[in-house]
């Protein structure tokens, strides 16, 4: 069999032009590590690479980068991830 190497790049959030796009947010993803089965599939699919991988293999969200886009929490497939309205209710 042949083997082919694998090259990735990894991008990590920081401050642009526009400033720290947390303060876009309307809607916020709350984290649930209880039901977390560290797939990652929340850190592939985050456009704005805000989810962080943790040592014990789940992960945190960046708020400060967060847009609230609502992705990670589509992608989580055992619910781990739900979108709260900010500062306030669902
Ligand atoms: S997609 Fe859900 S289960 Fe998978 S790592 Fe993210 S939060 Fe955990
Ligand atoms: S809501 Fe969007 S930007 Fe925020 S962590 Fe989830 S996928 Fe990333």
């Amino acid at each position: 069999m042949k083997r082919y190497d694998v090259v990735t790049t990894i991008s990590y959030p920081k401050t642009g032009a526009m400033g720290k796009t947390g303060s876009w947010r309307v809607f916020k993803p709350i984290f649930d590590k209880a039901k977390c089965v560290k797939c990652l599939r929340c850190w592939i699919f985050c456009p704005e690479a805000s989810i962080r991988r943790e040592k014990d293999g789940t992960i945190s969200i960046d708020y400060e980068y967060c847009k609230g886009c609502g992705i990670c929490a589509n992608e989580c497939k055992v619910e781990a991830i739900t979108m709260e309205r900010e500062g306030g209710k669902k």
